[in-house]
């Protein structure tokens, strides 16, 4: 499915944008915008902000880790032809990142992630000067980067600068409005149960900003495997700590998480799997979790109702899908 999908994205990537002209005006009006952002969520901002002014391609789909995916053939070919690039950066996009750097010398390539200053960001573990790329798992470090995105369409179309940060604004309300709930729900869970284990490190911002205490079975990266040490510390946490539930990510394997499930139970400690979380991607286009506020709403509720939290079932606007 995702093959045809691409199919049929590259088909439209490839259509040429003919200039409109407006019958009997005398400026002829210049084409949409072309955009390529790296992951979802990205595009995702892109398209709010951009409106019908633009035309974005994400590249990376449902399912897909932004840590180990590579540009292919088709990505490429749209990515020299964009007007604008906009990725992550903070090196969320690893094996993309030489490529990236290389492009931004020939045309506008922003790394919209890194407007998230660096006070607010969370320091690698192993490599100085390197940091944390999850930002988006918290609404509030999320607005920097909708303003990001806005700058550079202003930069690239000045005369609808105005059209682009109205969109934003009501955007980044909106965003606003997903964190109070998240706090939230978040809140209600009791203090003792504040615990989030799931498949790799993508929850460090989260972590912090709501006081949870966070473990990933692999590290800020998927790069690097899980050792079986580390699965052995993480079922000793859950049999001491009394954790019930731990997290399966849309991005990565659940097949460390279901040592962990099984580790435990060999120790007669019954932890079931609290949910999907989306980590670093969102889910299908074109429904409510295949956009950022669904994506991080369907994260909160599902976390939050997981741990003996209080949300509702179909999360703050009743849009999640049924038992998601
Ligand atoms: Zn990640």
């Amino acid at each position: 499915m995702s093959l045809h999908r691409r199919h049929v994205l590259s088909l439209a990537a490839g259509a040429v944008v003919a200039p409109m002209v407006w019958a009997g005006g005398a400026r002829a009006q210049a084409g949409k915008l072309s955009v390529v952002a790296t992951t979802g969520m990205i595009a995702d901002a892109a398209r709010v902000v951009g409106g019908d002014l633009i035309e974005v391609r994400g590249l990376m789909g449902p399912g897909i880790d932004p840590h180990s995916y590579r540009q292919t053939r088709s990505d490429i070919a749209a990515l020299t032809r964009a007007d604008l690039v906009l990725w992550h950066g903070l090196y969320l996009e690893a094996q993309m990142e030489e490529f990236l750097l290389n492009l931004a010398g020939r045309q506008p390539v922003v790394a919209v992630g890194e407007a998230v200053p660096e006070a607010a960001r969370i320091g690698h573990e192993e490599y100085e000067g390197r940091f944390d790329p999850h930002v988006w798992m918290v609404p509030d470090l999320w607005l920097p980067v909708v303003d990001r995105v806005a700058r550079a369409l202003s930069d690239l179309r000045p005369e609808d600068s105005a059209f682009f940060e109205a969109n934003a604004q009501a955007y980044k309300d909106e965003i606003t409005a997903l964190g109070s709930y998240a706090e939230g729900v978040l809140a209600s869970v009791p203090e003792p149960a504040r615990v989030l284990v799931t498949a790799h490190d993508a929850f460090g911002y989260f972590g912090r900003a709501y006081g949870y205490e966070v473990e990933g079975i692999q590290g800020i990266s998927t790069e690097s495997e899980a050792g079986l040490a580390r699965i052995r510390d993480l079922v000793d946490l859950l049999v001491a700590r009394d954790i019930r539930a731990v997290f399966v990510e849309s991005t990565v394997s659940d097949r460390n998480v279901r040592a962990l499930i099984e580790g435990a139970a060999a120790q007669g400690h019954e932890v079931r799997v609290g949910g999907e979380l989306f980590s670093d991607a969102m889910g299908l286009p074109g429904s409510y979790e295949g956009t950022y506020l669904g994506m991080i709403d369907h994260n909160m509720t599902t976390i939050a109702r997981a741990l003996g939290g209080e949300a509702p079932a179909r999360g703050r606007l009743g849009r999640l899908a049924a038992g998601s």
